[in-house]
């Protein structure tokens, strides 16, 4: 069974001290949760101290972004080196608001998960379809584009660790979720992909997340999909109640799912 992924996306909000808030009373929380891999994703500023305060914890930390490149004259942008300084597992990449307001493409994503697996990190790569697109009838097409555009020229191997996550652009930050068979369909869409691209075992043991709009009162229908293995939550990852009851749902039916086997 794949472990499941809780993750939180805190984009760009709070500052120092409320962050370390935060994560305080998150791990607070969820010190004795063992069956969720459980990640936050604080801005910038705020990663070293969080990074400090989650050390020997069950929390994992990730960024929200990064440079390909690992040092240079790159005004601005900050290296995957530079990350895992201050303790991150992981990086966010190719989230939609990355690709829409910094105009971000599958090639800069592809870049950035290059740079992020050679230097010694997981990549939560994001994929997911507009509005205009899924009325279009082509949500498939474009989510799989953009799979085979990021991984383009990485063999199974180096994708050992990779973490995809569905987020469909009309239900992040909006209220409206995916269905949790239209949330499916896409996942195993992805899933079939990644054995068409690489082996039934990759795609077996690949963690394939949704996101949008997922709150407390909805992770469980959406994890009880087959092909969905856990959440990358935005807005209700900002309050740590409802934050940690979708990690404690989340590890109570991947409980029962391993009672059920
Ligand atoms: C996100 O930012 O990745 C996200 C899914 O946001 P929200 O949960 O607020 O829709």
């Amino acid at each position: 069974m794949r472990t499941p992924i809780i993750a939180g996306n805190w984009k760009m909000y709070k500052n120092v001290a409320e962050a370390m808030d935060l994560a305080n009373e998150i791990k607070r929380s969820v010190f004795d949760i063992t069956n969720v891999e459980i990640v936050i994703a604080p801005s910038f500023t705020n990663l070293g101290d969080v990074g400090e305060m989650l050390i020997e914890t069950n929390v994992g930390l990730a960024s929200q972004n990064c440079y390909w490149e690992s040092e240079g004259a790159f005004t601005g942008e900050v290296s995957v080196p530079m990350i895992k300084s201050v303790g991150c597992g992981y990086i966010i990449i190719g989230h939609s608001e990355r690709r829409k307001y910094f105009s971000e493409t599958n090639e800069t994503v592809n870049k950035k998960v290059r740079a992020c697996i050679d230097g010694g990190l997981i990549p939560i790569m994001c994929v997911g379809e507009t509005l205009e697109e899924r009325e279009a009838g082509k949500t498939l097409e474009i989510v799989k584009t953009q799979v085979e555009g990021g991984l383009a020229g990485f063999d199974e191997k180096y994708l050992e660790k990779l973490i995809i996550a569905y987020e469909p652009v009309w239900a992040i930050g909006t209220g409206r979720t995916a269905t949790p068979e239209q949330a499916q369909e896409v996942h195993a869409m992805i899933r079939a992909l990644l054995k068409e691209l690489y082996s039934e075992e990759m795609s077996s043991v690949t963690r394939i997340l949704y996101g949008g709009s997922v709150k407390p009162d909805n992770i469980e229908s959406i994890m009880r999909e087959e092909d969905i293995d856990g959440g990358l939550i935005g807005g209700a990852s900002l309050k740590s109640d409802g934050f940690v009851d979708i990690i404690k749902t989340t590890g109570d039916l991947y409980a029962k799912k391993g009672t059920d086997a």
